[in-house]
């Protein structure tokens, strides 16, 4: 038997395979295995790639909790078979999926990293063939003839980050994303420096559960001086929704007008969820620290600490599928499951 490591190049799409279109000169998703063939350089990495793709590749923008769910079902389907896998995703959603599956993929033992890229792989000064490349290669990496990474992460631009602490920060840059709130797991130079006490903490070895469904009757609101009350209602009397992520301002601060505390109050009261994350791109919600969080702390808003947007939203999702009771909702909101909050 091969001592190799296997890997599986998942496909959903993005700019990485995409070309333009004749008629229209846009970007459009393409067959990648065709795209493959044109990167020689993946036969001389020390490990065995098989590559899957999408039936039908999207541009990100197109991302979906059923995509999610196909694509946790290609990671479930070829588990045992392989020792690592490789998403390729479009950049503009990418936190986004790398967040959500890293709930939906319980006990994960094997590295799944997200990659892409800003420029198509055909593209002569493409940024892919690195992203893509180093992206197995870490992937590949083993210790004891485990893999060494057992989390989801994101690979871009000569980093490797936790995927659920990731954003995207620049549409141009080939510098395209940032973990504001936690460190690279590893840098790519000419060695690769990998910060291993950074990782998860290895668990039990438990085997692999996969969530496949996420209720999304959630939303993201985003506060802004002058948010109106007949806004506010609106949308926090929308039809089975079950919770909300707040962008609030600093450290978790938002108005004090006894409208806006007293209109969160009802709707937590008929069993609604909140979540207070900021929308600084760096730092952490300390409800309590301000005048202007302590009331929202004492009307049972739910800390999002440190965590972005992204994991927010997706976590809220996951959550909300589980049958959790509502007493312990905030509590497990407020713990981290996956790294993705302090
Ligand atoms: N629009 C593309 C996508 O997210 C951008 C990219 O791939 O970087 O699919």
């Amino acid at each position: 038997m091969s001592s190799k490591a296997k890997i599986l190049l998942i496909y959903t799409g993005g700019t990485i395979g995409m070309r333009k279109d004749f008629e229209t000169g846009a970007l459009k998703a393409f067959n990648f295995s065709k795209l493959l063939l044109r990167i020689p350089e993946l036969q001389q990495l020390d490990c065995e790639i098989e590559t899957i793709s999408f039936d039908k590749p999207i541009d990100s923008s197109n991302m979906n909790p059923e995509n999610w769910m196909k694509t946790a079902t290609i990671i479930e389907d070829n588990y045992d078979a392989f020792d690592g896998f490789v998403v390729l995703h479009g950049s503009d959603t990418m936190s986004y999926s790398a967040s959500a599956l890293s709930f939906m993929l319980e006990s994960l033992s094997k590295p799944v990293i997200f990659t892409g890229s800003q420029l198509p792989i055909g593209d002569l000064r493409t940024d892919a063939k690195e992203n893509l490349i180093t992206a197995i290669q870490i992937a590949s990496l083993q210790e004891n003839g485990l893999p060494l990474i057992k989390e989801v992460c994101l690979y871009f631009e000569y980093k490797l980050y936790r995927g659920n602490r990731t954003t995207k920060i620049n549409a141009e840059h080939f510098k395209a994303f940032t973990s504001p709130n936690y460190p690279e797991l590893v840098e790519s130079g000419v060695h690769l420096k990998i910060n291993s006490e950074l990782f998860l903490p290895v668990q039990r070895v438990r085997k692999l559960k996969v969530h496949k469904h996420l209720d999304n009757n959630v939303a993201i609101v985003k506060m802004f001086p002058g948010m109106s009350e007949m806004v506010l209602t609106a949308i926090l009397t929308i039809p089975k929704l079950k919770g909300i992520v707040l962008e609030t301002y600093g450290a978790g601060n938002a108005p004090t007008e006894d409208w806006f505390i007293n209109l969160l109050s009802t709707a937590i009261e008929k069993g609604l969820h909140i979540i207070n994350v900021t929308q600084c791109s760096g730092g952490s919600v300390s409800m309590g620290q301000y005048e202007t969080s302590s009331a929202m702390k004492k009307i049972g808003v739910i800390s999002g600490k440190d965590i972005t947007t992204e994991a927010a939203i997706t976590k809220l999702m996951y959550l909300l599928s589980q049958k959790i009771a509502p007493k312990d909702f905030k509590t497990i909101f407020e713990t981290s499951l996956r790294g993705e909050m302090i």
